[in-house]
């Protein structure tokens, strides 16, 4: 495994729309294990492949439940509305307030390519929303108001 060089914030890949994973090839698998390390050495709780320079639709989330993989993720379905305070591994010293869904279903493949579907409310709902918006080239600061520089959460 290996900790992985985070992109930062005006680097042109993490304004791009991330390409869905085709095949779960050994590289890929290697690579998600390398997107935990890096994100559990930068004590992230999520990371998504642009922030560490590929282009493709890979997500590692771990919100203290334990880690989570998710390929190709899709939200299906959002209800509710929070505010609550969001910082980004590749906007280091920034965080700002941002509205999300309070509560999502995501449908993805996990790392063996099976379909799963993930319920989340909360911190998890937030985490999701976030790094699926690093999938289509979103950061959290095109959202965000009040955004203040600061220590930065945990997030990723
Ligand atoms: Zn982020």
């Amino acid at each position: 495994m290996a900790i992985l060089p985070i992109y930062k914030d005006g680097h042109q890949i993490l304004r791009k729309k991330a390409q869905p994973v085709i095949k779960i090839t050994k590289k890929i698998e290697k690579l998600i294990k390398d997107m935990l390390e890096t994100m559990y050495d930068a004590n992230g709780a999520g990371l998504a492949a642009p922030q560490i320079g590929i282009s493709m639709q890979l997500v590692v989330i771990d919100v203290g439940q334990g880690p989570m993989v998710l390929i190709n993720p899709v939200i299906v379905k959002g209800s509710g509305k929070s505010v609550d305070v969001e910082g980004c591994l590749s906007i280091p010293g920034l965080i700002g307030y941002v509205e999300r869904f309070e509560q999502v279903t995501v449908e993805a493949l996990d790392i063996k390519g099976r379909p799963y579907k993930v319920e989340g409310e909360g911190f998890l709902a937030r985490a999701l929303q976030h790094e699926i918006d690093h999938l289509q080239g979103i950061l959290y600061t095109d959202k965000a108001t009040n955004i203040t520089k600061e220590v930065p959460v945990n997030e990723g």
